[in-house]
């Protein structure tokens, strides 16, 4: 029998892939779709567990073929109902998701790699700099841990991309868990409920131009103009805001269907009412939404969050322009479970 760590992680396979994977024993699609059910709808851990297969295929999936799971080591509770789970890997390394009630959604927020190599001057998961990416496994496992926290009595209705890493630096992975994530066997959301946040790797969005894409797009802009954003962002030196925003402007049009964009307001340095009036000159063009996130403070980050007053006037500016601004408080703050506080 093979080792663990070289048996096939069931749970690391797109559809497509876990297609090909029964194929190879000579089972058709339709097997591949039971696994599917099980593994992401009812949720099981073995492949005992899965009745309508026949047991001596089963045997022959448990020789090559293995299910992963994870487990919280802690869940804490914020004031406002957001819960952040620290989860660890099989290599020790830990990850956390951040549970997010909010009237009728209940949003988890999902991580793509250990730490992030981009390295934004505002953001503490930047500060650990990169260990490594997560595995398709490691991503869904996500959202199969919460849920069984959940016991059945609330159900996730959105998933956002947004924890600790750069999705599109992890781009395979992150692709095969969000087709997971859409599809009609797998967790079934819908791609409106689903939300990948990057930091415009030019490359990555530039592939999925090629792509069906299953998901809504979020930018995080940050800045108004290239100078602020590279010292803010400094993956803006290699992709400058101006050529990722061109490849957002040539996005078919059911694609671009509102792209969010993301804008973490810092004090004195990207806050004042000539950032807003660039900021609706920059977004000429592209049906867009933006979310104004006052920054979250923590002692490691040399930047102050702006007051109310000037956050609000921010908004206004967009507002008149006909933009559609929401001012985002994260939640979670008094947990480090909002943005920006992702450590593991
Ligand atoms: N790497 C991706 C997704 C994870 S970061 C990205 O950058 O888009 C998710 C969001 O948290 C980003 O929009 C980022 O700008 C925001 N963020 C990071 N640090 C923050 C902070 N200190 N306060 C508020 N938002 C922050
Ligand atoms: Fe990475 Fe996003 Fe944090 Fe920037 S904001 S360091 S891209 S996780």
């Amino acid at each position: 029998m093979k080792d663990c760590r070289e048996k096939t992680d069931l749970k690391n396979l797109s559809p497509p892939d876990l297609e090909s994977f029964i194929a190879s024993f000579g089972k058709e699609r339709y097997r591949s779709i039971q696994i599917l059910r099980w593994l992401y709808q009812k949720s099981v851990h073995s492949l005992d567990e899965m009745t309508n297969l026949s047991k001596k295929f089963r045997e022959k999936l448990n020789l090559v073929s293995r299910i992963s799971t994870l487990q919280p080591i802690r869940i804490e509770v914020a004031g406002d109902g957001t819960k952040k789970f620290l989860i660890e890997l099989e290599d020790g390394n830990r990850i956390e998701s951040v549970l997010i009630p909010d009237k009728s959604r209940l949003t988890l927020c999902v991580s793509t790699q250990v730490g992030c190599g981009l390295g934004c001057r505002f953001c503490l998961t930047g500060k650990m700099g990169w260990k490594r990416d997560l595995s398709v496994s490691e991503i869904v496992n996500q959202i199969l841990a919460v849920r069984e926290t959940l016991g059945g009595k609330r159900s996730i209705t959105n998933i956002v991309l947004m924890g600790m890493g750069e999705p599109l630096a992890n781009y395979s992975n992150t692709l095969k868990a969000i087709e997971l994530m859409a599809h009609p066997d797998g967790f079934r959301f819908s791609s409106r409920r689903i939300t990948l946040s990057t930091a415009g790797l030019l490359p990555g969005l530039e592939q999925l131009l090629k792509e069906k894409v299953q998901f809504r797009l979020a930018i995080s802009l940050n800045a108004s103009d290239e100078e602020t954003r590279s010292h803010l962002m400094p993956v803006n030196r290699r992709y400058p805001m101006k050529r990722v925003l061109e490849v957002l402007r040539n996005f078919p049009l059911k694609r671009r269907a509102r792209i969010t964009f993301e804008y973490v307001m810092v004090e004195g340095v990207n806050d004042s009412p000539q950032d807003a009036k660039r900021l609706i000159k920059l977004l000429k063009g592209i049906p867009s939404k933006i979310n104004l996130i006052p920054l979250n403070e923590t002692p490691e980050i040399p930047f102050k969050r702006p007051s109310e007053e000037r956050v609000r006037q921010f908004q206004e500016i967009l507002m008149k322009a006909d933009l559609t601004a929401i001012v985002r408080t994260s939640k979670g703050a008094d947990i480090s479970a909002a943005c920006g506080q992702l450590q593991g």
